[in-house]
């Protein structure tokens, strides 16, 4: 559904604020795509901009693929921004851009719903999720578009269910340039891991969407031009187990129907390991890569974090049980917590060798507003508020420089490339080979398919095959997939594996932040070129 019953129109300008150079982005692969600039289009916005009265025009914006223009601002009679906490700087960038103009800006997401005071300057803070605040903010904007003498504050307390949420608006985003299509099934988690802010942003008791909703938004990102991959941007896949199994045969359904012109990516607990029926389920409908927070291999450290449910079953068996229906496993590792020794970055870098893991996301650990860690900390007297030149707001019981060193050398030795390479031979060997055989569609026999493959593939052959100083290391591993014609199975891993090379050697010299949170060394107010 949408806002209904207004009777002005209102022309709205979404901005999507660049990210900063960051692990989790892969920035380092676009110049070997064929003109990927950005990572995912944004949910919130786009859905936003779909909920807004049908005679609104909406232009929307993504700051990592081109700035918001004087012509865009002059065009528009108020401003929506939305974003996450790595963001900020931005967000409070473009306010200053469209104050400039006299425009009324609001803002939305997760980062001013956790923090609003982070937003001093804007005129509307839309805290929480879809509901009676946008509908609030409508009829304020409808009413008047000019900006409030004073800052306006709208909570939702009564939240659209999400069966009624409307399509997110695809069609406004230039979904070809994106790395990755996204789509999102469902809100919230019912654990409660110290260091998380989603269960008390989204609460514990996940809402969802009904299954013809996700088939509805698949049809619509496939008609956009969304090809390749698409991510589940749900925290927690199966934080209602039913639930996902009710979903996973309609997206086997679609698959089957469709051709399997997608694959699919989501995040789970890693006690999805002892589901084989979804699983197998996850397998048929092509799900080829499952993001688990692992955070630690070290069980007093999961303990400690209430992150019990990551030992229901043994860790390296639990990825192997997921590697083998198919899907690679990507990890979430966090350093820098209460229950590490100076002996911690060599037992995860065992880990990382015994797991054969290729990307694992290692950060230092950040207190987030609105956790138990940030309650924890702040009686404790541990939270460092004023985080400049620091990676971290925690005061960590071993000396920073320790934990930073130790951070910095496990991206030094994780992500060489040698070592790199051989975990994904391992993932063509024995995860890879698990995965159903698809059929080959129209669509990826298309002219402009192939011809999407062959730039990709001068991309990759020329700037790692030929310039990069890893070369003689990709070309072992290039051969052995050219000699098989998996020609996809080297194209994914040549260019995610890019970015993990360069941007580990940044990271262990000091040229990156340890923490995907933190603001050091990111730039406020560049928005894209
Ligand atoms: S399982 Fe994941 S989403 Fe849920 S509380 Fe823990 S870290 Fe957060």
């Amino acid at each position: 559904m949408r806002a209904e019953g207004i009777g002005t129109v209102r022309r709205i300008l979404c901005v999507f604020p660049r990210y900063t150079s960051s692990f989790g982005t892969f920035e380092h692969a676009y110049p070997l795509t064929d003109g990927v600039q950005a990572f995912m289009p944004p949910q919130g916005l786009l859905l936003i901009a779909a909920y807004l009265p049908e005679n609104w025009p909406v232009r929307f914006i993504d700051e990592n693929i081109r700035p918001a223009t004087k012509e865009d601002f002059e065009w528009a009679e108020a401003v929506f921004v939305s974003g996450m906490h790595i963001q900020r700087q931005q967000m409070n960038d473009i306010c200053r851009r469209a104050h400039a103009f006299d425009l009324a800006v609001a803002i939305g997401g997760p980062s001013v719903s956790a923090c609003p005071d982070y937003y001093p300057s804007f005129d509307y803070l839309h805290v929480g999720e879809l509901g009676d605040a946008t509908n609030e903010l409508i009829a304020r904007l409808a009413h008047d578009p000019s900006r409030p003498e004073q800052q306006v504050v709208l909570k939702t307390n009564d939240r659209l269910p999400m069966t009624e949420f409307p399509i997110p608006a695809y069609e406004l985003a230039e979904v070809k340039k994106y790395f990755l299509g996204s789509i999102q099934y469902s809100s919230g988690c019912p654990y409660q891991c110290e260091f998380c802010d989603i269960p008390g942003l989204y609460g514990r008791n996940p809402r969802l969407k009904s299954p013809q909703q996700i088939i509805a938004e698949l049809d619509k990102l496939r008609e956009c031009g969304v090809t390749g991959s698409v991510y589940f941007v749900d925290d927690n896949f199966i934080g209602n187990r039913k639930a996902a199994l009710d979903l996973l045969p309609h997206l086997v359904e679609w698959q089957k129907r469709t051709g399997y012109v997608m694959r699919l990516a989501c995040e789970a607990t890693l006690n999805i390991a002892k589901r084989p029926e979804i699983l197998e389920k996850m397998r048929e409908a092509f799900f080829v890569t499952v993001f688990c927070g692992i955070e630690t291999p070290d069980p007093d450290a999961l303990k400690a974090m209430h992150k019990d449910h990551n030992m229901m079953v043994p860790i390296l068996e639990g990825i192997q049980t997921i590697n083998s229906y198919g899907m690679e496993v990507v990890s979430g590792i966090i350093m820098g917590l209460d229950t590490d020794k100076p002996e911690t970055g060599d037992a995860l870098l065992a880990f990382v060798e015994e797991s054969q893991i290729p990307l694992l996301t290692i950060n230092l650990l950040q207190a987030l507003p609105k956790t138990p860690l940030w309650d924890r900390l702040e009686k404790e007297g541990r939270l460092i508020y004023d985080d400049d030149g620091r990676d971290s707001n925690v005061q960590f019981l071993l000396p920073y420089e320790q934990v930073v060193d130790s951070w910095r050398k496990c991206m030094e030795v994780a992500y060489q490339p040698e070592k790199l390479f051989a975990r994904y031979q391992y993932q063509c060997d024995y995860t890879y080979a698990q995965r159903i055989k698809v059929p080959v569609t129209p669509e990826q026999k298309s002219w402009a398919n192939i011809k999407r493959g062959l730039i990709m593939l001068r991309n990759i052959f020329w700037k790692v095959g030929v310039l990069g100083d890893y070369r003689k290391v990709f070309w072992k591993f290039a051969l052995g997939r050219l000699r098989r014609g998996d020609i996809e199975g080297l194209i994914g891993p040549a260019m995610i594996g890019h970015h993990l090379i360069m941007f580990a050697r940044a990271a262990s010299v000091g040229q990156q932040n340890a923490s995907n949170y933190s603001i050091r060394l990111r730039e406020a107010s560049v928005p894209a070129e």
